[in-house]
Parts: structure tokens; sequence; C-alpha cells
């Protein structure tokens, strides 16, 4: 078995000792005479996991019992239009600050559903090389909420503090940053985010919603659309992913063992840190898109002169074991994801690669 370098932008990769376990597992949970995968949802033994899975959210993020933690499906995706079906009513509006192409299609979603202002936006030729600051925001105090998203997978950028937004509630998609350092939950109104890069699987979506905002949520959607349906059945109002919750639960174990997200901060910075100064080092070779005080730790984006030397970087970089190093294929360039899970021994591998093709070149 060879396991590759995996900077994949996600789904991503996961920590061994999280898969290694649902390999032990996987044809009997425990003494249960089943797999997870084949157990009823309204049984014990899976209750158990969700259960699990629930509070280690609660307890990784430090989420009080002021909130839901709901376990959903459909992506990320489907939170962009589940968001404003349920919290933008006739009448309101809101706000929207766009600092890439997810955020573009938040605000896309929330327009078909009702009115949606753009509070700032950093697109600069058709690409977003910063993150706003507060003084950018032209945030409307009446606004129904104001919607950020917190790391910006495909232009490599991140909030570092996040924005002051009043009493407005802020509703963050932190889908490739969730957990990557603590936080203060208290400061947010909904926060989502889908599994597959931080914490888990694809196919299991994380929303922590504060309660006063389910119960005024819109009641004239479908019911499966809504909060209050989910947070009164504690997610399984229908039949959840189970084998995407129970692995999400094996990788929120991992992290609470390796000491929780302030440790987690602490080897996220350190790595992210190896490959900005490994660009830094060589400035005619190596350029960062994004303005220093944006960078994101989860996703490194950077050019090589031109986009044949970029092309040439990924192919020698597969060659040498390492797999998903080319940008997204709007905005081109190399991208390397080192989320929750990277070891810091690859992103050293990368950056010693990077000093060899530029002398190689
Ligand atoms: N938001 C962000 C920040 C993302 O990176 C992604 C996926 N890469 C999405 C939303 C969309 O997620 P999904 O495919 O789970 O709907």
């Amino acid at each position: 078995m060879a396991r590759v370098i995996n900077f994949n932008p996600g789904p991503a990769t996961l920590p061994v000792e999280a898969l290694e376990r649902a390999q032990r597992e996987l044809l009997e949970l425990g003494d249960t005479g089943a797999s997870v995968i084949e157990h009823s949802h309204r049984g014990k033994a899976y209750e158990a996991v969700h259960n699990e899975a629930i509070s280690l959210v609660r307890e990784l993020l430090g989420v009080s019992n002021d909130y839901d933690v709901l376990l959903m499906q459909g992506g990320a995706s489907a939170q962009f239009a589940m968001v404003p079906m349920n919290l933008l009513k006739q009448g309101q509006s809101a706000d929207y600050i766009i600092t890439g192409s997810w955020s573009k299609k938040a605000f896309g979603e929330a327009q078909i559903v009702g009115t949606a202002r753009v509070a700032a936006t950093t697109e600069k030729d058709k690409k977003f090389p910063r993150i706003p600051k507060q003084a950018d925001l032209e945030l409307d105090p009446k606004a129904a909420y104001v919607h950020i998203t917190s790391n910006n997978t495909i232009a490599g950028t991140q909030w570092q503090q996040f924005p002051n937004v009043g009493s407005v509630p802020l509703i963050a998609d932190m889908s490739s940053d969730i957990m990557w350092r603590p936080i203060d939950i208290s400061k947010f109104g909904l926060v989502y985010a889908g599994a597959q890069k931080n914490i888990g699987p694809s196919g299991i979506t994380v929303v922590i919603i504060r309660k006063d905002l389910v119960e005024a949520g819109r009641d004239d959607i479908p019911k499966i659309f809504r909060y209050t349906t989910h947070a009164a059945a504690n997610s399984l109002s229908n039949t959840p992913p189970t084998f995407p919750i129970y692995l999400l639960r094996n990788v929120l174990d991992v992290t609470k063992q390796l000491g929780g997200l302030a440790a987690a901060e602490k080897r996220n910075r350190d790595k992210a840190k190896l490959v900005y100064d490994a660009i830094a080092a060589r400035p005619d070779f190596y350029r960062s898109p994004v303005e220093a005080d944006s960078r994101s730790m989860m996703n490194v984006v950077f050019n090589l002169p031109t986009p044949e030397l970029e092309a040439e970087f990924v192919a020698e970089g597969l060659k040498a074991g390492m797999m998903g190093l080319k940008g997204h294929r709007s905005v081109g360039g190399i991208r390397a994801s080192i989320y929750n899970a990277c070891p810091r021994a690859w992103v050293e591998t990368l950056v010693a690669f990077m000093k060899d093709f530029h002398k190689g070149s």
C-alpha cells in the first residue's frame, strides 16, 4: 500500500487513525453484530455514534446550549439555499460579503429567494486577492443577516478577524476552515461547513445555529428545508447519511486526542509558515497572488513565472508522489491544501521540492 502525499482541496486527506478505525469496525461496530452502515438509524448502536458526533462538535468548538448542532445533507451548497429560505423574510434584505466564487454562489441563491445586497466585494479582474477591512463594509443595520465565507478555498484567502456586524446575525460558510483553530461561536448566528476538508468525508454538512434563529425560521417552505424540522428531530427527521456521520465522529475523536483546536491551530500555522516562507525566499520565481494579511492557512496558492512552468511543477510534483497541487481551474496556478490532517512531513517534502524545482529551471 502506498498512500501518496495528498494536497487535494476536498474531499481531502483524513487522519489515518480515523480510517484505520473504520477499517477495524467496518464489519461489526463494537459487539453489535452489524456494520454501522447496516444498523437502523433508529437503533441504539447508531444513535450512540450520532450523538457522539454532535457532542464532539459541541466540545471541540465550545458550542453552548443556546445553539443547535445539526447534521445535514446536500453539502454547503444546500446551505446557500436553506439559509435565505429560512432566514430571509419578505420585506427584508440580507447582506453578503463577497470574497470568492463560493460567496458569489451563496449570494446568487439568496437572490433567487429574496432581496440580497452586496455589503462589500474584493473582486478585482475576476480574482479575489484579499479580505475586506472593516472600513470597506457597507453594512445595512436592518439586514436579516450578514453572510461571509471564512476561508476562500479557491482564492486562498481567509478572514483573520471576523467582521463586526453589530446586532445583525453573522453567518459564515466555514466549509474549508472549520476547526482549524478555536473560535468564539457566540459571535455567530449560524455557521455551516461541508465536512470534506477538515472534519470528515463528503456527504455530511455541520450546521451550528442559534436557537432563536431556528425558531424564527420561515414556516411557508417545505418541512424538509426548515431548520426547525431538523432541530426538533436531533437531525433524525429522515434517514441521515449514517456512514459519513460515523466517519465524522472518527475524525473529531482524533482531533480531540491530538489536543483539540488550540493544538490544531499551532500545527496549522507552523505548516502554512513553511510554505509561505518558501514562496518568499524565491520572489523572482514564486509569487503569492494574495495580500499578506489575507493569506489562508488552509489553501496556499501561488504562481510561477509562466503557466507552462506551473504545469511542469504539477506534473513533476505528481512524479515525486504529491497529488492535488493544481490550482482551481478558474484561476490556474498552484494550490496546496494543507488542512488539519495534512502532516508536517508532507509540507516539508513540498518545500524541499519547491527549492529543487527552482534550482532546476
Ligand atoms: N463553500 C466553500 C468555501 C467550499 O470550498 C465549497 C466546496 N469546495 C463549497 C462551499 C461547496 O461545497 P459542497 O460541494 O459541499 O456543496
